[in-house]
């Protein structure tokens, strides 16, 4: 009777222990493919060193890509693939960016943690949550309205309260919330649109990718000037979906 009395518990115990390590366990090898991600980015970083200026990402950058859950920001049938460093589809033609190109956007800008940040592009919502983790206040602008709508859902689910996003041509900025200290374009431009030079801080950067969409494009870093100018430097060889919209 005892002995039947201790398997039952032991059976008991064991069910729940089991129930308790289930999901940690399946958290801990999304976590393990993310730092296993985070790794190769730090070593293509140091690969490009010589287009990025510089081998190592800073601290603030590292931590986001640490944290973010990137399976979150993809299709449900994808999620295996999430921490490959690679584009993935999001659906109505457009891309998760490779989180390497998203890791050294995020760098290039600089970013202080005051800063309030503009994104063009917010596609599935993951580079706005890397900069959310990194910033005060990040604005962001998709013109895709369902996929916008998934991504602003899914940000306000993971917990992310200083990210605004809305429907809308990223083109012509968000004049209502400029300045931004900085701005990120996620989607290939033909040329720098000049409502958001506008809308930049002086002293403030803008990373984008400019070119044609039928060819390789290049990542331009600009930084405008105290005196309203600005200057650009191409960094490397990139390939983005196109940014549509109004531009002339
Ligand atoms: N930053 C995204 C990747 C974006 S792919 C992410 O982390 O997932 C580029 C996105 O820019 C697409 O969703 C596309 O619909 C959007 N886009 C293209 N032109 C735009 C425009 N003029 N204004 C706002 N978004 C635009």
């Amino acid at each position: 009777m005892t002995f039947r009395f201790k398997t039952t518990n032991t059976v008991i115990f064991c069910v729940f222990a089991l129930l308790a390590a289930l999901p940690s366990s399946h958290a801990d090898s999304w976590k393990s493919k993310r730092l296993a991600m985070v790794g190769e980015i730090e070593a293509d970083v140091r690969d490009t060193s010589r287009f990025l200026g510089k081998n190592k990402l800073d601290n603030n950058v590292l931590k986001a890509l640490k944290k973010v859950q990137r399976h979150e920001f993809v299709p449900p049938q994808l999620q295996k693939s999430a921490y490959q460093n690679r584009p993935l589809p999001i659906g109505f033609g457009q891309t998760i960016s490779q989180p390497y190109i998203v890791a050294i956007m995020t760098d290039l800008l600089a970013l202080k943690q005051t800063d309030r940040v503009l994104e063009i592009g917010t596609g599935s919502g993951y580079q706005a949550a890397i900069l959310g983790e990194v910033v005060d206040k990040v604005f962001t602008i998709e013109i895709i309205e369902e996929l916008g709508k998934i991504a602003a859902e899914r940000l306000e689910k993971l917990g992310y309260r200083n990210i605004r996003a809305k429907i809308g041509d990223g083109y012509y900025g968000w004049p209502g919330e400029a300045p931004f200290d900085s701005i990120v374009v996620t989607a290939a431009a033909s040329h720098i649109p000049p409502p958001l030079l506008k809308q930049l801080k002086p002293g403030g950067r803008m990373i984008i990718p400019v070119g044609s969409r039928f060819m390789v494009q290049q990542l331009v870093l600009l930084e405008k000037t105290k005196d309203d100018s600005f200057k650009t430097r191409q960094l490397l060889p990139v390939r983005f979906v196109p940014l549509t919209g109004g531009q002339p």
